[in-house]
């Protein structure tokens, strides 16, 4: 994993006292973000760093709603997440991810760029299934219409599939 270089909002001071650092990642995060399957979400984010025997140690807490594609019916949807993952920082001598969850920062560095990490931990959070939920009354949340179009739009990509066949058959029997 590598930090984006410029993700200067989502830098961690390290290395001071033990303190709890909170923020929302909105709209403009998702946005920037490579993952641009998202649509945007509202996530409310707490890390609370400690440090003992020279060992940092971020706990996150990240909840909120993300807004994923349904696989189904391919709208937008507001699914919620919540997650809580544990990061350890060690310095050395070079910046580096030694193992799951724990990296290494060169000393000169004092500053950590989490948003791969809240990046990460969101697509961990997000279940395998992404669909709607169902109506009070049991009935699909989808978007109907959308269902309908997407049927017509396969029926129609099978139809552009053979027609050039037949296209090519049509030449070789004008021909004779
Ligand atoms: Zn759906």
């Amino acid at each position: 994993m590598t930090g984006g270089s410029n993700n200067e909002e989502y830098k961690v001071r390290l290395g001071g006292s033990d303190e709890t650092v909170e923020f929302t990642l909105g709209n403009s995060f998702f946005v920037s973000n490579e993952n641009s399957e998202w649509g945007g979400g509202e996530i409310q984010v707490s890390v609370l760093m400690t440090k003992t025997h020279g060992l940092i140690s971020l706990e996150f807490h990240l909840r909120g709603t993300l807004k994923v594609i349904c696989d189904r019916c391919l709208e937008f949807y507001p699914e919620t997440v919540e997650s809580r993952q544990t990061l350890f920082v060690k310095f050395g001598e070079e910046t580096g991810e030694i193992s799951e969850n724990v990296i290494v920062l060169s000393r000169e560095e004092h500053h950590l760029d989490i948003s791969p990490f809240l990046n990460e931990f969101l697509i961990l959070a997000l279940p395998l299934k992404k669909v709607h939920a169902d109506n009070d009354d049991g009935s699909s949340g989808c978007k109907e219409t959308m269902i309908k179009k997407l049927k017509e739009h396969l029926i129609q990509e099978v139809e552009d599939v053979i027609d050039p066949r037949w296209d090519e058959l049509k030449k070789l029997l004008d021909k004779n």
